[in-house]
């Protein structure tokens, strides 16, 4: 007896079989305790039945007929874009532009489905915006960190700076006394990187302290510029200032 961690987790795995199999399944009786799919291809006969535990929370798969075996799909309606996205989640997190191709590729290998490239390329994009809103919920814990105006204010990321006390120290003992200063736009995000280097081998630059804002203004400009001379005021220790 198949055992799942809640409903979701449960249904989840159904959609992944049901993928894997190649079948399109309809869904026969669901409410908050059972849960019946069977195939929608009436002479098929396949069937699959799950039920909630006496804790009200976990699930186990209570029947399950023969190993489905009519015609196989070769476009399941079940792998939808929320599905593909979720499959490829991984692949885009470590490269938001990597090929709809190559992702099509992998879910073919890996759940036997072809899917359109114009779909993966609608997937992939599903996938970016989750990864995307994980970065504004995590943006979002920093800022408790150094502000509690209370829960008249929603809680937003304003800016952080940071320069670690190996940083200056490498920037003291292995660098000319030159410092420059750019900031760029942080792909995908709103928020902008500034950038203190501090040039000694050509090409190399040596980060000094680098700062992640919401925008970019004179405000945020003269916090970075205080916040540098504090670093190169006091540099016996590692500095990490909020604000
Ligand atoms: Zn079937």
């Amino acid at each position: 007896m198949a055992i799942f961690l809640d409903k979701e987790h449960m249904v989840q795995a159904v959609r992944d079989f049901s993928v894997q199999v190649g079948a399109d399944l309809v869904r026969l009786k669901v409410d908050a305790k059972r849960y019946t799919v069977v195939c929608a291809n009436q002479d098929c006969g396949w069937r699959l039945h799950a039920s909630v535990l006496p804790d009200k929370v976990t699930w186990a798969i209570k029947s399950l007929s023969e190993p489905h075996s009519c015609h196989r799909l070769e476009h399941n309606p079940m792998a939808g874009i929320k599905w593909l996205a979720g499959k490829i989640l991984d692949q885009v997190r470590a490269n938001f532009e990597v090929p709809c191709q190559s992702l099509v590729d992998l879910v073919l290998d890996k759940y036997g489905v072809t899917v359109p490239k114009s779909t993966m390329y609608k997937a992939r994009a599903e996938a970016v915006k989750e990864i995307q809103g994980a970065h504004d919920e995590s943006y979002g814990h920093l800022h408790i960190i150094w502000i509690n105006e209370g829960p008249a204010n929603p809680l937003t990321f304003k800016r952080i700076y940071v320069s670690f006390d190996a940083m200056f120290k490498g920037f003291m003992k292995g660098c000319r006394p030159l410092i420059g200063i750019d900031g760029c736009h942080l792909k995908g995000l709103q928020w902008m990187l500034a950038i203190c280097n501090s040039p000694r081998w050509k090409p190399t630059n040596f980060p000094l302290a680098y700062a992640v804002v919401s925008e970019e203004s004179s405000d945020n400009w003269d916090y970075f510029f205080r916040s540098l001379r504090l670093t190169l005021a006091t540099a016996e220790r590692m500095m990490d200032f909020y604000e």
